[in-house]
């Protein structure tokens, strides 16, 4: 049997072990030490923010983005049907509302859609985006920027300010991806809106094990997210406490991790970028499949492959992961879409289309920076001939 091929594991190769054991041997292991700043500080200065906040993982980091955004109980958010639940449960943790837009062909939201929607379905009213439906206040639109792609910020942030909306980037997927042109030229993925949210969870591009990182430009807002993290504790010696705070800090054994990982980040990278090119080229020989493109305006951090299949392939996408599996490569679908899971099945949507249509042809393929390029061509093999 061929040995197993993961879809997307860390590759700990760097100063990880050394960090984390000075951090032990220092025994500052708990949410205070050095490191939690230093990994704030490299983290906010590789993405070019004003300053970031280590968190638990990335869903208290959308929890606390949200949090600090000023969405409170009975408010409405927008967001993508086509992702991972954990962008979308912290809306409800507030007790506000998801509406779900559609993606488009960068599988991140529909810019155009989201802009129609706020034209025909709601009023603007004195600074407040009303639904037309349940006649709430809609305060914010959360976009996720989807397998390291990048969502239309220029578009998104044109509907956003002409209607008064906060804007939450779940950058989970995405650190390292920046615009490479047009009006945001330079601009990492989770900088350009009011607030961006990163993920170091073990399948991510880096990996603190569980971790995460708020970003953003305005300092106020960091402030605040910093507090809410560390319990709302506004007098450190009598333990007076002005609001309800969470325990969402980040550990410095979490961090010394992080800051190996965050070393490595341009390379890992590269070496995605490789990879995604020779499977680009040897699988787009093969009748009936492709991978999705990054788009064009954008230094991508190509973190997930997506494999789309037509018609063509003698395979449906279920076929082709039983296929694979019995290959010992491990793939996946898409994820179920949010607004058909149980939970969230009696929300509001608009048109959601596109978002069914991949979620039924698109298959994520091994995608991990420790690949040998031998992996890589016995997938492109086996998706060449399917027996
Ligand atoms: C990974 C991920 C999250 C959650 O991050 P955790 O660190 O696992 O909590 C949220 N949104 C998206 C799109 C993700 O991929």
């Amino acid at each position: 049997m061929k040995k197993f091929i993961p879809l997307s594991v860390p590759n700990l190769k760097g100063k990880e072990l050394e960090y984390i054991t000075h951090a032990v041997e220092t025994e500052w292991v708990s949410t205070g030490g050095p490191y939690v700043n230093e990994f704030e500080e490299k983290i906010a200065e590789y993405v070019k923010a004003k300053g970031a906040v280590s968190c638990q993982n990335g869903t208290s980091g959308l929890h606390i983005a949200l949090l600090v955004s000023g969405i409170i109980f009975g408010d409405e958010v927008i967001v993508p049907t086509l992702t991972f639940i954990a962008a979308v449960n912290p809306v409800k943790y507030i007790g506000a509302e998801p509406i779900f837009m559609d993606c488009d062909d960068s599988l991140t939201m529909d810019a155009d859609k989201l802009l129609e929607f706020c034209e025909t379905e709601c009023s603007f009213i004195k600074g407040q985006l009303i639904n037309g439906q349940s006649k709430k206040w809609i305060k914010a639109v959360l976009v996720v920027h989807v397998f390291g792609n990048m969502t239309d910020m220029e578009k998104i942030m044109a509907v956003a300010d002409r209607f008064n909306l906060k804007v939450i980037e779940d950058a989970t997927e995405a650190i390292g991806t920046y615009f490479t042109e047009g009006k945001y030229n330079g601009k990492y993925a989770g900088t350009i809106g009011t607030i961006g949210v990163y993920s170091f969870n073990g399948n991510k591009i880096i990996t603190t094990g569980g971790g995460g990182m708020i970003v953003s430009d305005d300092e106020e807002l960091l402030k605040k997210a910093k507090h809410l993290i560390t319990q709302a504790k506004s007098d450190e010696l009598f333990y007076t406490h002005d609001e309800i705070g969470y325990n969402y800090r980040m550990t410095n054994l979490q961090a010394a991790m992080g800051l190996a990982q965050l070393e490595q980040l341009e390379d890992f990278i590269k070496i995605k970028e490789i990879n995604y090119k020779l499977y680009k080229e040897k699988i787009e020989e093969i009748p009936g499949l492709s991978i999705m493109n990054f788009n064009n305006n954008i230094r991508a951090n190509y973190w997930f492959y997506a494999l789309k299949c037509d018609n063509e392939y003698p395979l449906n996408r279920d076929e082709i992961i039983h296929y694979l599996t019995s290959k010992n490569i491990q793939s996946r679908p898409i994820w179920g879409l949010i607004s058909e899971q149980k939970p969230y099945k009696n929300c509001q949507t608009y048109k959601i289309e596109k978002a069914k249509y991949y979620l039924d042809h698109v298959v994520n393929i091994p995608c991990s920076t420790n690949l040998l390029k031998k992996d890589l061509l016995y997938v492109i093999e086996c998706l060449k001939d399917p027996c």
